[in-house]
């Protein structure tokens, strides 16, 4: 028997706004798992990409504190073969949004010493701080 889950105000509120962010129609997702099975990156993630999706469709938060979204490569494996046509790397830069917008700094330049920032890429350098500092 099917079961009506009804969500309440913040977990809408939540939803919408990653639906926003993303342009993606997430509760169209039929949790097919294609984009996981296909995902190259699912063995490092602690929630594979349909898991994310399921989780933002009911508008849980504590998705938020998940890695996945830092993994997701945006190479858009699972885009192609979504048959709902949902582009699952929208939604993990819909997230990584969000959770930028914390402004909580995860590196910080002074920690990091004179002989290791001539050692890293600079590349490497440029997108940790786009990706864990505001
Ligand atoms: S492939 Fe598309 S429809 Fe299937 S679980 Fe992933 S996002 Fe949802
Ligand atoms: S775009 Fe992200 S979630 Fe989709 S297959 Fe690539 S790494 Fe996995």
């Amino acid at each position: 028997m099917a079961k009506i889950i009804k969500l309440d105000d913040k977990s809408v509120e939540f939803l919408e706004k990653i639906m926003e962010l993303s342009g993606e129609a997430i509760t169209l997702c039929d949790q097919c798992g294609t984009c996981s099975a296909g995902c190259p990156f699912v063995v490092e993630m602690d929630l594979n990409p349909s898991e994310i999706m399921r989780n933002v469709m009911l508008g849980q938060q504590d998705v938020m504190e998940s890695k996945t979204m830092w993994i997701c490569a945006s190479c858009f494996t699972c885009t192609v073969r979504c048959p709902r046509m949902l582009d699952v790397s929208k939604v993990s830069e819909a997230l990584r949004q969000v959770k930028l917008r914390e402004a909580i700094d995860f590196i910080n330049m002074d920690e990091i010493s004179e002989e290791e920032a001539k050692k890293l890429p600079s590349i490497a350098l440029v997108g940790a701080f786009r990706k864990f500092t505001r």
